[in-house]
């Protein structure tokens, strides 16, 4: 990682797309500063500078105070020189967002949508609502720089394939990015609801802890992992699928996984609307239970409560693994207020080591529903801005 500090020893030759990673924090700089940066020649700067001003990604930005004579130029990273699309599917539900470089929402739409359709109805949906917002943005398609898509199922990572998603049929091992970049023309990067919650999270809210958890919970519950300042996916794309790690005394309670026993039978927005209902609740989903507790339910609050605890008995597990700073808890079940999270932390604290909860914090999601299109939005951007990208671009 490259910072201000200037280098003792002589550098490597810096390429251009690793030059260009120091600009994107958009702060306006000299030909001196990145000179005493990076400690590269002053025709190496201009040269790196002039590819870069060709591609569009940076441009001058006014002068810089000076101490006398004229005015140094300075450049910085221009955002808006490409956009990004980026797309947030759910179970019933579609948002799209436009976004510039520095995932800033230019437009934004969202409209019911079933996956169960199957892939020959959503992705061309996709591909035409992503046109029309294009153009409710003011960019045309030339613009787009790359699409960043998340769906509710598990998806691996290297091909941005869907891998037996549960509640998506026909989806299974279709190649999502190869037909949605056909339609498009551009990189399409593809990944799980869950882990691009978490990046939208961390980027939005949170970009000064390293260590994150997000936790899902809906009509399933699942996780994503910020380790390091990244998103870990795991070998295959399957880590944080936390929904069926096994709740201690529930191997009565059956699964649709086809096991016993699984967190998400047993403290889902599903199971609790399932358990309120034989109750004779008027409970159908997890909408349905927020519903109940924001109308003062004794019995859906305390139900609510009890899942946080089943939540928080695996999530003890999770922080003696990972040591996380922060665990975030988004999906429809965390609008139920307090009762969710207050369940989750009686457990985590209970059953974790002093060491791993002294500044452990359990908190709501802040970037709620908006979390999915920003991580959507961030994933394409690292992809399109990665130094690798940038040295093709620039070539
Ligand atoms: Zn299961």
């Amino acid at each position: 990682m490259l910072t201000d500090a200037p280098s003792r020893t002589p550098p490597l030759a810096l390429g251009t797309g690793d030059f260009f990673q120091l600009l994107r924090d958009g702060k306006p700089r000299t030909r001196a500063d990145l000179i005493a940066i990076t400690g590269q020649s002053r025709s190496t700067i201009a040269t790196r500078i002039d590819a870069l001003m060709s591609t569009g990604l940076i441009a001058p930005a006014g002068t810089a105070g000076s101490t006398g004579g004229r005015r140094p130029a300075t450049f910085a990273f221009r955002p808006g020189a490409r956009v990004v699309l980026a797309v947030d599917l759910g179970a019933n539900h579609a948002r799209l967002a436009v976004t510039d470089l520095a995932s800033t929402v230019l437009a934004a739409h969202d409209e019911p949508l079933s996956i169960a359709a199957g892939p020959d109805v959503v992705l061309p949906w996709v591909a035409r609502a992503g046109r029309d917002l294009l153009a409710a943005a003011g960019r045309d398609v030339g613009d787009l720089a790359g699409i960043g898509l998340g769906l509710p199922g598990p998806v691996e990572h290297s091909t941005g394939r869907p891998i037996n998603p549960p509640i998506m049929p026909g989806w299974d091992d279709v190649d999502v990015p190869g037909i949605l970049g056909a339609e498009l023309g551009v990189a399409v990067l593809v990944d799980n609801d869950v882990n691009i919650m978490a990046l939208g999270e961390y980027r939005a809210a949170w970009s000064q802890v390293s260590d994150l958890l997000l936790v899902k919970v809906s009509t399933g519950i699942g996780a994503g992992i910020i380790a390091d300042g990244a998103i870990r996916r795991g070998a295959q794309g399957a880590a944080g699928d936390v929904g069926h790690m096994a709740v201690p005394g529930a191997d009565h309670v059956p699964c649709r996984c086809g096991n016993t026993g699984c967190l998400e039978a047993v403290a889902s927005g599903q199971a609790v609307a399932a358990a309120l209902s034989a109750q004779g609740l008027d409970a159908v989903d997890s909408a349905g239970v927020v519903a109940l507790v924001r109308s003062r339910g004794v019995t859906a609050s305390q139900a609510v409560r009890q899942a946080g605890r089943d939540i928080g008995g695996v999530l003890a597990s999770c922080v003696s693994m990972l040591n996380p700073s922060v665990i975030v808890i988004g999906g429809v079940v965390a609008d139920a207020g307090e009762h969710l999270i207050a369940g989750i932390r009686e457990a985590v604290y209970r059953r974790s080591l002093p060491l791993a909860t002294q500044h452990l914090r359990i908190v709501a999601s802040r970037a709620r529903a908006g979390a999915g299109v920003l991580g959507a939005s961030a994933m394409a951007i690292d992809h399109v801005l990665s130094p690798a990208a940038i040295d093709a671009l620039a070539a």
